[in-house]
C-alpha cells in the first residue's frame, strides 16, 4: 500500500532497524521502545491486522510466531510477551499488522 509505514520499511524506502528477516517477514527495532527488547516482526505483504493474516496466509501469519521466538533466543531472552493490538480502541495506530515482541522487565498482568 503506497501510504503504508509499514510497508514503506519492508521496501527499505524510509529506514528501520532491522534485527532478522525470513521469507515472509521482517522484524526490527520499534522506535518507542516499552521494554529493553522491543521489536515488531511484520509481514512483508500488507494485511490489516492478525486476524486478516491467519485467514489470508497461514503461513506468515506462524512465520511471525517463530520469527519472534528466534529473535528472542538470539538476544538471550527465554521469558517474552508477544502482543497483537487491533483496532484503535485497544491501541492500533498503524494498520500493517505486527507483532510487538517484549522482553527485558518484568510485566504485570492484565495488561494496561
Ligand atoms: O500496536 P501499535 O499500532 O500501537 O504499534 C505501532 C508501533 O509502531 C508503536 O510501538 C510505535 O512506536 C512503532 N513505530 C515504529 N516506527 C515508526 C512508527 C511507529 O517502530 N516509524
Amino acid at each position: 500500500m503506497a501510504d503504508c509505514l509499514f510497508c514503506k520499511i519492508v521496501a527499505g524506502e524510509i529506514p528501520g532497524e532491522v534485527v532478522h528477516t525470513t521469507q515472509r517477514t521482517i522484524a526490527f527495532r520499534d522506535i518507542n521502545p516499552q521494554a529493553p527488547l522491543h521489536v515488531l516482526v511484520v509481514p512483508r505483504d500488507h494485511y490489516a491486522n492478525a486476524a486478516e493474516l491467519a485467514a489470508g496466509d497461514p503461513a506468515a501469519s506462524a512465520e511471525l510466531v517463530t520469527t519472534a521466538a528466534a529473535v528472542a533466543t538470539a538476544e538471550g531472552y527465554d521469558d517474552y510477551r508477544i502482543v497483537f493490538n487491533t483496532g484503535a480502541g485497544v491501541g492500533q495506530t498503524v494498520f500493517h499488522t505486527h507483532l510487538h515482541l517484549l522482553a527485558g522487565r518484568s510485566m504485570t498482568w492484565p495488561p494496561g
